[in-house]
């Protein structure tokens, strides 16, 4: 018998006590020494550790998720990101001396302290539940905010096992966990936050936005994909085919910075096709469905809507192509379209489909890259090195890996968010503290200073006026 926890929405009527509860420990003032925050995620740490088995089993469960990859994008992620801010929390928390100043200003200390914003709501997707709830919670707890967590009901067994964590490591008097789907998050919605921290869809995160306008709320907002690769006649087909068809099956392609489309020059396309087959079989030797390394579908209404992009296209479908609905099964699918109207091009698919569309030259495939969306979460380009930096200079995007797909996205360290539509605000490494810290400008005038300061005090005589 399984010793998954179960998943419970939490009553609409617990939800208020819970907030207040959680207001009243930032208000108290404890979550301000950084020996308590050190503590916590420690503490947060342990509870990973102690609960992996768990963590592998949930995600099994609601994703098909192997071992290897939920410790590779889950509990190792997050617990490499605790032992990064617990190491360097002492040097993000402490004060900046204000930058160039005059001096004549060197007498009043300017400086920048590092203050917690506050109570603050972070909202998770279901991708990967584990790595995008505990992620920016790490950040919050080491800016010394206190925070409500609202993971994604669409993965309930690793939201539920996600629970039992925090439960069992944090102060619960600072730090909560409330399930639920959308009536419990727009109850949530109705509180006042200090800030708000987002993962999900443009759409939700429009509504996320609209709302927090109401009480001028900050938000950060982490959205979605519609990503070019693009692929000159001077790539390598074999890196390039082996490298976007990884970005696209871990998850089973359910990965917010993967390549939602590929365009690719005419001239290197027989090649990439003949690469991408020997790659995939290269990675399943048996097949993808009877790999133990590939992962499903979330569920059924993400399955029928990924079938029915498929089903729209007016691509030729030239790999893979099976599914099978019982078992949220699809194979990773490669589909050659005719032009960039393609809904596989337009729309984000979330999934192991991979259109191609060929194109004329570089020029042609910066233009469709721009046209379908001009801010994507990551751009990834493969060719040339002139090449790879022209396509950078002539793209914007949150991230961009160059002869990759999304590596940008695995550097612990490096800021990670979108731009425009696919996003605002970062986080990861130090980025995670400062995005729930509020950096306050303070100033000391000593008392003495009071003779030199009188030029500033009415009337303003034609005698100060001249000094
Ligand atoms: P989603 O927007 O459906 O759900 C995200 C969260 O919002 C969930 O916790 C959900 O309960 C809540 N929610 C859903 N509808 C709501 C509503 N009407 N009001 C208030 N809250 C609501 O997203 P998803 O399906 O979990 O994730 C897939 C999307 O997220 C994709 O578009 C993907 O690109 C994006 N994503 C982005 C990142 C990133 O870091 N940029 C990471 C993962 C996923």
């Amino acid at each position: 018998m399984s010793a998954l926890p179960p998943f419970e929405h939490t009553p609409i009527d617990g939800i208020l006590p819970t907030v207040n509860q959680i207001r009243a420990s930032f208000l108290s003032h404890k979550t301000r020494p950084l020996e308590f925050r050190i503590t916590q995620l420690r503490k947060l740490y342990w509870g990973l550790n102690d609960n992996q088995d768990l963590i592998v089993e949930a995600c099994k469960k609601d994703l098909g998720k192997s071992q290897f990859e939920t410790y590779l994008t889950e509990t190792s992620w997050c617990m490499n990101d605790i032992v990064f801010m617990t190491k360097n929390l002492a040097r993000f928390a402490k004060d900046e001396p204000a930058p160039d100043i005059a001096f004549t200003n060197k007498f009043f200390g300017p400086r920048i302290r590092k203050d917690p914003y506050g109570t603050v709501l972070i909202i998770g997707a279901y991708n990967f539940p584990i790595q995008l709830s505990l992620g920016p919670m790490i950040g919050a707890i080491a800016a010394g905010c206190t925070a409500v967590l609202k993971p994604s009901e669409n993965a309930p067994n690793a939201s539920a096992v996600l629970q039992k964590v925090v439960a069992e490591s944090l102060d619960p008097s600072c730090y909560a966990i409330i399930q639920g789907a959308i009536p419990e998050t727009t109850a949530l919605l109705d509180q006042k936050w200090d800030k708000i921290f987002y993962t999900g869809s443009v759409n939700v995160g429009t509504i996320i936005a609209k709302k927090a306008a109401e009480t001028l709320t900050p938000v950060t907002l982490e959205l979605g994909g519609k990503n070019p690769a693009i692929i000159t006649k001077h790539a390598d087909p074999k890196l390039a085919a082996r490298r976007l068809l990884w970005a696209k099956t871990l998850n089973a392609g359910q990965v917010c910075v993967s390549q939602n489309f590929t365009l690719i020059d005419r001239e290197i396309v027989p090649s990439f096709l003949k690469e991408m087959k020997n790659a995939l079989e290269e990675f399943y030797p048996q097949g993808p469905k009877k790999s133990p390394d590939y992962g499903r579908i979330v569920n059924l209404r993400q399955f029928q809507r990924l079938k029915k992009m498929v089903d729209e296209s007016n691509g030729k479908i030239v790999l893979g192509g099976s599914m099978d609905e019982r078992d949220l099964f699809i194979e990773p699918t490669v589909i050659q379209v005719e032009n960039m109207d393609d809904s596989l091009i337009k729309e984000e698919s979330f999934g192991p489909l991979l259109p191609i569309l060929p194109v004329t030259d570089l020029d042609e495939a910066i233009k469709i890259a721009n046209e379908v969306h001009d801010t994507p979460l990551g751009v990834y380009s493969f060719g040339n090195k002139q090449e790879m930096e022209k396509v950078l200079s002539q793209t914007r995007s949150g991230g961009a890996s160059l002869n990759d797909g999304f590596f940008h996205a695995s550097i612990p360290t490096l800021a990670f968010g979108g731009v425009g539509s696919s996003g605002q605000g970062a986080y990861r490494g130090k980025a995670s503290f400062d995005v729930f810290t509020h950096c306050r400008s303070v100033t000391t005038t000593p008392a003495w200073i009071e003779g030199m300061l009188d030029v500033r005090y009415p009337p303003y005589t034609a005698k100060k006026q001249k000094k």
